[in-house]
């Protein structure tokens, strides 16, 4: 976006700006997609001028444009498929995750999200003829899950040299779900430099969860995890890369969430994740994956390991 871009708004003038991209809207598309009482607070200004100032943004951002199916088509030949280790995981998923899509792994403490996260990082770096997609990854760690000793593991039972995965993998820790969110603009500047075919958010809701707590803040939760969501796949789309992504849901029932095979996030994560994956833990290193609203797949189950060397059958 060019320097004024935003300053062009009406209604915004240098200080507003600023305060703008201090608090991470660097871009047309944030801002147009934000609620009027968060810009309102974020940028010190009338509720009434935010409104005018999102529905500007929400013109030049051009939101809501049409494209015909033969253009979709087209760019829809150039998904690639990364394979999980499982061959029962990659049928159940259709030949592989996708890129340009976002996968997300739900499932309870343990149930394998971070080990298949691992592995999809390791995987990706190999050659499209063995199921990688000659890539690097960026894995954005909320949880400090992230472990090189277990990507030197799956490294060394694929025959990989273990440095040289390594040193295509991109970690960051995000300390809070706003820093989360700003992390997906240091992606796109990462992306310019190096082919990242895969983006891992692990977790997705973990912060989101742990920050906007009780009823009265559920919207505004839902809205940025929204917000999350789409600049996720927009990174997935520009990229041709993978987006996968993890959501802890309850051992037991919660007052609050309810259900406990209910995912965090509800609605907004699952209706904008195009895959989604329900883990669970089964005898002796088996995991059971059940693949949920699949746009254009059966719902099914697969029976996969984890195993010092990774995910497998
Ligand atoms: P979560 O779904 O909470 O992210 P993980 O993906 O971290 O869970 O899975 C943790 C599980 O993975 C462990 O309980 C263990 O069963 C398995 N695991 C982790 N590391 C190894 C290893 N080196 N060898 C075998 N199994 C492992
Ligand atoms: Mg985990």
């Amino acid at each position: 976006m060019a320097e004024d871009e935003l300053e062009n708004l009406p209604g915004v003038g240098a200080t507003i700006a600023e305060k703008l991209r201090e608090a991470g809207y660097t871009d047309l598309m944030a801002i147009a997609v934000e609620s009027p009482s968060k810009l309102s607070e974020v940028a010190e200004i009338g509720e009434n001028t935010a409104v005018k100032i999102i529905a500007a943004a929400k013109e030049a951002a051009d939101i809501g444009r049409f494209e015909t199916g033969d253009v979709i088509l087209e760019r829809r030949k150039n998904i690639g498929k990364l394979l999980t280790g499982s061959k029962a995981l990659d049928d159940l998923l259709g030949g592989g995750i996708e890129t340009q899509a976002i996968t997300e792994f739900f499932g309870e403490f343990g149930s394998g999200k971070t080990q298949i996260c691992h592995q999809l990082a390791v995987n990706v770096t190999k050659s499209k003829e063995d199921g990688g997609l000659e890539g690097h990854s960026i894995i954005i760690d909320t949880e400090n899950t992230f472990r090189p000793e277990r990507i030197m593991q799956m490294s060394k039972a694929l025959d990989l040299d273990a440095q040289d995965v390594l040193k295509k993998i991109h970690v960051a820790r995000a300390f809070n779900s706003h820093h989360q969110m700003l992390l997906i603009e240091k992606a796109n500047e990462l992306s310019k430099e190096y082919p990242i075919r895969l983006l891992v958010v692990d977790s997705l809701t973990a912060h989101f969860r742990a920050e906007y707590i009780g009823r009265g803040a559920l919207a505004e939760r839902q809205q940025a995890l929204n917000k999350h969501m789409h600049d996720l796949m927009r990174f997935g789309d520009l990229n041709n890369c993978v987006i996968a992504v993890t959501n802890q849901v309850a051992a037991k029932p919660d007052a609050f969430f309810g259900d406990p095979t209910r995912p965090i996030g509800g609605h907004i994560v699952g209706h904008t994740a195009t895959f989604r994956l329900y883990l669970r833990k089964s005898k002796g290193g088996k995991r059971i994956a059940r693949l949920i609203d699949s746009p254009n797949l059966p719902e099914a189950e697969a029976v996969f390991m984890v195993s010092e060397d990774g995910i497998s059958d």
